[in-house]
């Protein structure tokens, strides 16, 4: 973990133009071919992973928090290993709503309405809009920013639609 904040892996790049390595005939990343191959591009920029792989590091994050919300407000018992749970769409009991990457119905047209979690409390009146991500280190603010920005219509449809007091979006960027 420590090497890959000191960007001290081994990758073309630092082959290339650290190690200075004569064998190594390019710093291009061998998967994709089209950008330098650094630890920033490997965890979070290369096209011919990102289909894959990234999605399935953003859903496991997601799932994470998932299982942690459904336990704290009793929807299950079911305390799975991440990588084996699978959260259910809908999960429901007295005093909240648990959505899992669930389309949020507005009446006027909002830009993005699937949030990875939505929770509502129905006893209090609040809603949480939780979106995952998980960018590289200089992204951070960016990304927090951004989700934020991209939910805001979204927040003030359903919070006017459902009678909420209050309604936060939670972007959770690691
Ligand atoms: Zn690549």
């Amino acid at each position: 973990m420590i090497a890959i904040q000191d960007q001290v892996i081994r990758t073309q790049y630092y082959a290339k133009h650290i190690l200075k390595d004569r064998t190594v005939p390019d710093d291009l990343c061998r998967r994709c071919k089209r950008a330098k191959e650094t630890i920033h591009h490997i965890t979070t920029g290369c096209q011919s992973i990102v289909q894959a792989d990234y999605k399935v590091r953003h859903d496991q994050v997601a799932k994470i928090i998932h299982q942690k919300i459904a336990l704290n407000f009793l929807l299950t018992q079911e305390n799975t290993l991440y990588y084996k749970y699978t959260p259910e769409r809908v999960m429901e009991n007295d005093i909240v709503v648990l959505y899992w990457d669930r389309t949020l119905l507005t009446d006027r047209t909002v830009q993005a309405n699937r949030p990875d979690i939505t929770l509502i409390n129905k006893m209090e009146k609040w809603a949480f809009l939780i979106d995952v991500a998980v960018p590289h280190t200089n992204n951070l603010q960016d990304t927090h920013n951004t989700k934020i920005n991209k939910y805001r219509e979204l927040a003030v449809e359903i919070k006017e639609q459902w009678g909420l007091n209050k309604v936060t979006i939670l972007p959770a960027v690691l």
